[in-house]
């Protein structure tokens, strides 16, 4: 008999394809799974038209291509095109680097309809500490500029961490100049490499406090300019009193297929101590519907306490499961994010060690193959 949670799975509105694992860069809270380089094969162009057309006939209509840096994917265009037809809404994820303007206009011709590209800082030397890359900056503006001058409506992305917080002014005035059409200025989430990183990387909530507000004062002059450059800004979740509604709920309206074709209900998923099924071995219809890790978590009867009482649990859905896991180890207990949580006390710990503590830069681990070869290894 079908339980509640399977009857009451909607459809799919997004799908996000990783396409690869493959990066040029190394940034040091990426939040693939720390231990990526175990992960195989990754799936054929066919193969990932398959899971297009199956996405698609399940109900996802907005598709994210992402990666690893899914311009190393040389079949890029081919999918774009195949995404094209289905009829989804695309949106190229990307750090810019392997972008050239003869692949922005092929993706264009191929039906591309929107492109983010991920800035690591304001300047050349601490973007090239991050991202252990020194031209990746300069290659990073050429393509944010080729990118609107192919008239593409662009997103920057910059994740926000201790060593480039401060530097919010620099940051917003450099994608005014870019031309940016909207700006998403996020602190990491502490799964994957982030988590790795966390002591390193976790903003002081003063650094924080600043860094919204200067972002507000440029709302006000951007709005003062008539310039319409839309600024989100997202505080850290450590500093909030309850925990994001992690993907609108487990299985709810995501899905992500990883390179090696395994289907997640979130893209850190993978982090969680469960097996999770591959395009390889089943339809993507039985994997959305009928799998047991992605009824896992949905609906409210596997929450424990406080969560399974709580009336605030409709709308954060008791928060990440992989925060919870890799804070408490047990993936069903509340995200620890919550003032409620029994655990609540890790995370201000945490907060009260990143107001004195300034780690440098160096000390942070690159998310690289090597590395994440030794993770994996122990
Ligand atoms: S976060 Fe950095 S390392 Fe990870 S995929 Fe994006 S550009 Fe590559
Ligand atoms: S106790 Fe659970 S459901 Fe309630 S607010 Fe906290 S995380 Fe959300």
């Amino acid at each position: 008999m079908r339980t509640h949670a399977e009857l009451s799975a909607g459809a799919p509105l997004w799908l996000l394809a990783e396409l690869t694992y493959r990066c040029p860069l190394q940034c040091p809270y990426c939040s693939n799974p720390v231990d990526y380089a175990r992960h195989g094969e990754e799936l054929s162009t066919e193969q990932w038209r398959g899971v297009l057309r199956e996405a698609r006939a399940l109900g996802a209509a907005q598709l994210g291509f992402s990666g690893g840096e899914p311009l190393v994917r040389q079949d890029l265009e081919a999918l774009v095109s195949e995404a094209r037809e289905l009829g989804f809404y695309t949106n190229l994820i990307t750090s810019g680097v392997g972008l050239n303007e003869a692949r922005i206009a092929a993706l264009r011709d191929a039906g591309l309809d929107h492109i983010q590209i991920s800035l690591q800082a304001a300047d050349e030397e601490v973007s090239a500490a991050v991202a252990g890359s020194a031209k990746a900056h300069g290659r990073k503006l050429a393509m944010a500029r080729a990118v609107k001058a192919a008239g593409y409506p662009m997103v920057l992305n910059v994740v926000l961490h201790r060593h480039n917080i401060d530097d919010v002014d620099r940051l917003i005035a450099l994608c005014d100049e870019l031309g940016a059409d909207a700006v998403e200025l996020a602190t990491c989430q502490y799964y994957g490499w982030a988590r790795l990183n966390r002591d390193g990387l976790l903003p002081s909530r003063e650094q924080v406090a600043r860094a919204e507000a200067v972002t507000q004062a440029w709302r006000e002059r951007l709005a003062a300019r008539g310039r319409e450059m839309r600024l989100l800004f997202v505080v850290p979740d450590y500093y909030a009193e309850r925990p994001k509604a992690c993907m609108g709920g487990w299985g709810a309206i995501f899905m992500t297929v990883a390179p090696d074709g395994a289907v997640l209900p979130c893209h850190s998923a993978r982090e969680l101590p469960m097996t999770f099924p591959n395009v390889r071995d089943a339809s993507l219809e039985a994997i959305w519907h009928r799998s047991e890790a992605f009824n896992r978590f949905r609906g409210d009867g596997w929450m424990k306490a406080p969560c399974r009482s709580c009336d605030e649990r409709h709308q954060d859905y008791g928060g990440c499961r992989c925060q919870a896991y890799l804070l408490t180890g047990d993936p069903a207990a509340a995200d620890p994010v919550c003032s409620k949580s029994p655990e609540h006390r890790r995370i201000e710990e945490a907060c009260a060690e990143a107001a004195h503590r300034s780690p440098p830069l160096e000390h942070l681990t690159a998310r690289n193959s090597a590395n994440s070869r030794l993770i994996w290894r122990g």
